[in-house]
């Protein structure tokens, strides 16, 4: 990136960048907690979570000593529960092998992806790495390859671009930064190039401006989920639904969950089915079955 444009972001994000809690903070534990948090959720939720995970867990070592049970019920709300033991194992991790130092060791334990392994090694230990997800792969997409719509297939571009797009000195940690917030204020899916800071060195600007960009209707396909028979969810909707009922009603029995979390609840068409995910929830570590009755693990 030339220095016009990485310092014109930087500007930008002084004034108008989000004042996010996980952004005071140099700790690899916390901004780890904030990332794993925010895969596939809204920041506004996140916030509320975040600060409820750090009373309950503030180290490392406090949140490698809990239970199955007692991070699910500290994550209850969040969804996608399975991300709480993910992030338990890890701080188990980090106890016995200590904190990584580069986005290669990161990205060797189990949960860490190279977007994770990227963005703490920005965040926390401010290395010039490039954490690539889907805002900042549409920003960069835009500004330097002039594609409207960048798909996964340009992050080896993109990756191969890092050096150009993270100035050699200052607040280079804060490129990303900033290229989220454009990316969820500015440039989102129909952006306002009108206003956007860099508009006057971006590749896809003009084209955006004159309006010779088609909109996707679709921007990602999403993965085909399982659903039973006629049931108005799928499946994750259930499992997150048993869970729920299990964290609030301990000890409840096998054969009674069916009709508190599904109104239509048939129990010869579906019993099977109940069982099924209860099977998937207890191989997952999330319930745990002893007598017939459902428990979160110990
Ligand atoms: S000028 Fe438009 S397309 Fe380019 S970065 Fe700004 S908002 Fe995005």
């Amino acid at each position: 990136m030339s220095p016009r444009l990485s310092s014109t972001l930087l500007r930008w994000y002084r004034q108008h960048g989000r004042d996010l809690p996980w952004r005071q903070t140099r700790d690899p534990y916390r901004i780890l907690v904030s990332e794993i948090m925010l895969q596939q959720t809204q920041v506004s939720r996140v916030m509320i979570f975040y600060k409820r995970w750090l009373t309950q867990f503030p180290t490392w070592e406090s949140l490698a000593e809990a239970t199955n049970g007692q991070v699910i019920m500290v994550w209850s709300g969040l969804g996608y529960n399975r991300r709480s033991l993910v992030l338990r194992d890890i701080a188990k991790h980090i106890i016995a092998h200590g904190v990584p130092s580069t986005p290669e060791a990161w990205e060797k334990i189990k949960g860490v992806g190279p977007y994770t392994a990227a963005a703490i090694c920005a965040f926390a230990l401010h290395q010039r790495t490039l954490p690539i997800d889907t805002n900042i792969r549409r920003v960069l997409g835009r500004v330097l390859f002039g594609i409207p719509y960048p798909t996964l297939k340009m992050d080896k571009k993109i990756v191969q671009s890092a050096d150009f797009v993270l100035p050699k000195r200052g607040a280079f940690y804060d490129v990303p930064q900033a290229l989220f917030d454009l990316a969820t204020s500015t440039c989102t899916k129909v952006p306002a190039c009108a206003s956007c800071p860099l508009k006057a060195i971006c590749k896809s600007a003009p084209r955006f401006l004159s309006g010779h960009v088609r909109i996707p209707k679709i921007m990602i396909k999403k993965a085909k989920e399982s659903r039973h028979r006629n049931k108005p969810y799928p499946d994750r909707i259930y499992r997150g639904k048993i869970l729920k009922f299990v964290r609030e009603h301990p000890e409840t029995f096998l054969k009674t969950i069916g009709p508190m979390i599904d109104p239509h609840f048939d129990l010869s068409l579906d019993q099977a089915w109940i069982k099924a995910m209860i099977v998937r929830l207890q191989k997952e570590g999330l319930i745990a079955l002893k007598h017939h009755r459902l428990f979160l693990p110990t």
